[in-house]
């Protein structure tokens, strides 16, 4: 509801946002007597942040962090895994993490469309060559499982492999006949063991509304070696291709991100591909990646809707988040715009100031107030990681 911006309250019933505007409140509070009130004087009320890339699936393999921990104790009512499970797996998955009742935020899942696919700190599937299999494939059982799991399953994460033709990708392709209208996330860039299709023929092949993540990484072969974008990326955000950070420890550079910005590429979604490797830096949180954007002079309030709005339609939940319009699910999240800086950000290999940050306060999740946990400071510039790829070097 960018349309909105002024002083009010929020009011959230039953799970839903009840009402918005000054003083509504007070009328709550005399019809609902032991209503939590929760004083957000001088804070940033938004609706609920939707991190639309993190590996949450914790005990499936050993890639992922705790849901609430980068969920609602982040000031991140909604989180987003990216692809950790397969379809074998994912029920298992659900029950052990999306289901489970000590899971406060709301996970909602990019589904691999592998039988057996794990993410784990050392690739397992593609060291053993299970993701680049055809017989790992079953479209049948993929369908049953995506028809199962509809309210949590919102698009596909394909691995773009190949098995001999670099332009051709089985797994892409069933994922988007599997995902129908639901997206498909890939990412740009190689991946240990398994050979991916050409940058060319991988942005070819995406359909308006698949995602990028990884979009700013560099080295993903969107760009020439003049540092221009390539015809195939400009003809894939004409198609509505959707461009995501999913930061992670090397897929985000304030380098890239300044070029593709300055001829007219912004992100669309700020994901931030939390899981073990990357969660003591340089990624941290869902808010420095918001503060990241400011460094990159980004505007607040169009940060603001790549963390809500722009997220929820990417994922195809506008219906349901990215807005506190009445009805809507009680997502809401708190912040403190922080003006007193500067605040030094780092995307693993530069440091780069913002005037302006994000300080999570707490969210409202389903009806009910989580406070944030304590965050690294924006001064802990975290882990350097190995020297910046060529874009060439893809
Ligand atoms: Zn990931």
């Amino acid at each position: 509801m960018r349309q909105f911006d002024g002083i009010a309250d929020v009011v959230v019933l039953d799970g839903r946002i009840a009402a918005v505007g000054r003083s509504v409140g007070d009328r709550v509070t005399d019809a609902h007597p032991t209503a939590e009130i929760v004083d957000c004087t001088g804070l940033l009320i938004t609706p609920g942040f939707i991190d639309i890339h993190v590996h949450v699936m914790k005990g499936l393999g050993d890639f992922c962090v705790g849901a609430d921990e980068v969920g609602v104790q982040m000031g991140v009512p909604v989180v987003v895994d990216g692809g950790t499970s397969g379809v074998a797996t994912f029920d298992l998955a659900r029950a052990a993490v999306i289901d489970h009742p000590h899971t406060a935020t709301k996970v909602l899942a990019f589904m691999d469309p592998n039988q057996l696919y794990l993410a784990t700190k050392d690739f397992i599937c593609h060291k053993l060559e299970i993701a680049n299999d055809l017989k790992n494939l079953d479209l049948d059982l993929l369908a049953a499982s995506m028809d199962r799991n509809a309210d949590v399953v919102i698009g596909l994460k394909a691995r773009a492999c190949h098995v001999g033709d670099p332009e051709r990708s089985p797994f892409l392709e069933t994922a988007q006949t599997a995902a129908g209208s639901k997206p498909v996330m890939v990412h740009l860039g190689r991946f240990p063991h398994t050979p991916v299709i050409t940058p060319q023929a991988l942005l070819r092949t995406l359909r308006g509304g698949d995602i990028i993540t990884h979009a700013f990484r560099g080295a993903g072969g969107m760009l020439d070696s003049t540092g221009k974008a390539i015809p195939e990326f400009r003809d894939a955000v004409d198609r509505g291709v959707v461009l995501d950070i999913g930061h992670s420890g090397t897929d985000f550079r304030f380098r890239e991100a300044r070029r593709l910005i300055d001829q007219g590429y912004l992100p669309d979604t700020i994901s931030t591909d939390l899981n073990v490797f990357n969660i003591g830096g340089p990624v941290f949180s869902f808010a420095e990646n918001m503060t990241k954007m400011f460094a990159l002079g980004l505007d607040v309030v169009d940060v603001i809707a790549m963390a809500t709005s722009n997220a929820a339609r990417a994922i195809g939940k506008l219906d349901e988040y990215g807005s506190l319009e009445v009805g809507r699910a009680g997502e809401v999240s708190v912040s403190r715009l922080r003006t007193d800086g500067p605040f030094p950000v780092s995307d693993g290999h530069e440091v780069a100031v913002a005037e302006t940050a994000i300080e999570p306060i707490g969210c409202v999740r389903s009806g009910s107030w989580h406070p944030a946990r304590s965050l690294p400071t924006f001064a802990t510039v975290g882990k350097t990681w190995g020297p910046a790829l060529d874009d060439s070097d893809w």
